[in-house]
């Protein structure tokens, strides 16, 4: 079968894979190994030495470009480390343009270690084209876009944005952790690098820490491998094994985040004790139909309020959970709940946070895939306490 037109839940599993060459393996070995022999000087068999490229990450650069719709892959060892490969394209004096309601991490990254070097970050409003225009420069290179963005759920136009990248001739990189290529593929929506956080739902059973970038160009590509050798922040086999292994099933993952997501987004919506809730799937929520433009579910991210906005009120919900946890990330089977305040966002400016709308009794869930009746009466219990 023409691997170009596989179905999405057939690419999760087949994409990029081929049955090892040497021994006939299905599953993709764990070359757990540094280097590789040489028969004369500069002569092997395609591989010289693992942080430049190693066959087990190959595999899996390989199955990310496929499910992404581009053609070139590169894995790292954090999504941090992958922003810091995709920011290594920029020098001194370069312009990007960012989502304002950002992952904490990457605007740390950005203001504290890139700002020094002399590039420049200009956090803008993404669901207002005007306000990005009006910030490009003859010195911009990039937009940076986060949607869905984190943890307000707002939905940017990647297809609206890379028409006003095209004519300004500047890289737009969209940051694809919250959405999956499950849910929407940003290439195809004329994005010219994919970034993900490969820690959540791809590798999807929070045991693993990775970062990839993916892009469809070839001379873009050349560059970040280039990157991606020369800075050197890689990740491991057995890691790249593990993200493999988990991408087979991102599909049925997706499939219940979403329902399960659809469920426990109504329910909050209609608790009495609960202020807002932002979930994109809401035909209410200001961005509702860019979303069912670009993405084809809604996904299993969902913030919500508390009534008062009290953060002992909201201290007092969290530490009364009995099956989702109280943990930093996302994107795992089970269900975690995070206080971004204080937690994933600590490292942005308290008036910053609360002028993106990011209150202190604002509770972020990655529903997960257990029973809903288990989530739900999960829920119902930690806000009685209240
Ligand atoms: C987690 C995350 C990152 C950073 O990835 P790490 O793997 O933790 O380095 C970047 N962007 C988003 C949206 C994330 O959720």
């Amino acid at each position: 079968m023409d691997k170009e037109k596989m179905r999405f839940g057939t690419k999760v599993i087949h994409a990029g894979l081929e049955p090892d060459s040497a021994t006939g393996a299905v599953m993709t070995p764990i070359y757990q190994t540094s280097t590789y022999h040489q028969k004369t000087p500069g002569e092997h068999k395609g591989f010289a030495y693992s942080r430049t490229s190693n066959p087990t990450r190959k595999a899996l650069e390989n199955n990310l470009a496929a499910l992404e719709n581009g053609k070139f892959g590169m894995c790292f060892g954090s999504g941090l480390a992958a922003i810091d490969a995709a920011i290594k394209l920029l020098k001194s004096g370069d312009e990007v343009i960012s989502t304002d309601d950002l992952y904490g991490g990457t605007y740390r990254i950005f203001t504290q270690i890139f700002e020094p070097f002399g590039i420049k970050f200009k956090f803008v409003p993404m669901n207002d084209m005007a306000q990005i225009e009006a910030a490009i420069t003859s010195n911009t290179k990039m937009i940076w876009v986060e949607t869905p963005t984190n943890p307000m759920m707002n939905i940017i136009d990647i297809a609206a944005v890379s028409a006003i990248a095209k004519k300004h001739r500047v890289l737009l990189a969209v940051d694809n952790t919250f959405a999956t290529p499950y849910l929407q593929t940003p290439l195809d929506l004329g994005a010219d690098i994919v970034m993900h956080s490969l820690t959540k739902y791809l590798g999807g059973h929070s045991d693993v820490v990775m970062g990839a970038l993916v892009c469809k160009d070839a001379v873009l590509a050349e560059r970040l491998y280039f990157i991606q050798n020369s800075s050197g922040a890689v990740c491991g086999p057995q890691d790249s094994f593990l993200v493999l292994r988990g991408i087979k099933t991102l599909h049925l993952r997706m499939q219940r985040h979403c329902e399960n997501g659809k469920v426990i987004a109504n329910y909050l919506k209609s608790h009495p004790k609960v202020a807002g809730v932002f979930w994109p799937g809401f035909e209410d929520h200001p961005n509702h139909e860019i979303a069912k433009k670009q993405m084809c579910d809604f996904g299993g991210m969902i913030s919500f309020t508390l009534k008062g906005d009290l953060q002992e009120e909201a201290y007092k919900v969290m530490s009364s959970f009995r099956v989702f946890t109280l943990a930093e990330s996302l994107g795992g089977v089970e269900s975690l709940i995070c206080h971004p305040a204080s937690m994933t966002h600590a490292a942005i400016p308290k008036e910053q946070r609360q002028k993106s709308g990011v209150l202190d009794s604002m509770i972020r869930l990655s529903v997960g895939v257990e029973d809903i009746s288990d989530l739900l009466e999960d829920i119902e219990f930690a806000l009685n306490q209240i």
